[in-house]
């Protein structure tokens, strides 16, 4: 199971769920906040570092989870399709319901 990709299908249509997480020593900063978000969705990890003072940002990287998929330059869907992908995963879903 761990090699099935994500789905991923909700977080590209409405954005990441992002909750605030322990930083469990991810992220390390000289200097600045560690802030660690992970989205309850898809489990994809935003690591910032705020400077103290001014709340900038200081660096922003992401952790995709194993089985993220990673689309090639130009091959993203829009978010007009990523809708439609939603409503497609709504229709099996209300046939599997029905039985
Ligand atoms: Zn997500």
């Amino acid at each position: 199971m761990a090699e099935e990709a994500i789905d991923t299908t909700e977080c590209d249509t409405y954005g990441h769920a992002w909750y605030e997480t322990t930083n469990q020593g991810r992220l390390r900063p000289e200097y600045g906040i560690p802030l660690v978000l992970r989205c309850e969705r898809c489990s994809r990890m935003r690591l910032d570092v705020i400077h103290p003072l001014t709340g900038q940002l200081i660096s922003r990287r992401y952790v995709a989870p194993f089985g993220y998929v990673r689309y090639k330059k130009g091959e993203r869907p829009t978010k007009s399709e990523f809708r439609l992908l939603l409503l497609k995963t709504h229709e099996s879903r209300h046939k599997a319901a029905a039985g």
